[in-house]
């Protein structure tokens, strides 16, 4: 499991720094965002989900998303969409409503 950081969608606000639960993410010289230990990352996808820019992607493995495929997040308010990219460019997304997701 592993992710990778577009740096140049980053604004190297650090939030998926401060949350990584394994100390595995950094800042480069330039100030941005950088998987130092991208082996180490066991997939709990807090970074993706602290991205406000969604220069985080997570590799999917052959039989989540299909081989090739990554997964980000962008949110509007409440909401938090999950995109899930295929690796011939389609894509889907699943919406969560997270003010709803602790109501049951
Ligand atoms: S949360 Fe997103 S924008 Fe902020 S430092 Fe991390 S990758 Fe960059
Ligand atoms: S998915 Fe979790 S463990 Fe992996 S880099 Fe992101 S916050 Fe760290």
């Amino acid at each position: 499991m592993s992710i990778t950081i577009d740096t140049s969608k980053c604004t190297g606000c650090g939030k998926c720094i401060r949350v990584c639960p394994g100390t595995l993410l950094y800042k480069d010289k330039n100030g941005k965002a950088e998987s130092r230990y991208p082996r180490d990352c066991w997939g709990c996808t807090a970074c993706l989900k602290e991205c406000l820019y969604g220069a985080v992607s997570y590799f999917l493995g052959a039989d989540i998303g299909g081989m090739g495929s990554t997964l980000h997040t962008k949110r509007d308010g409440h909401f938090l969409h999950w995109h899930i990219a295929g690796a011939e460019g389609e894509e889907r997304v699943i919406t969560i409503n997270q003010k709803e997701s602790n109501k049951y």
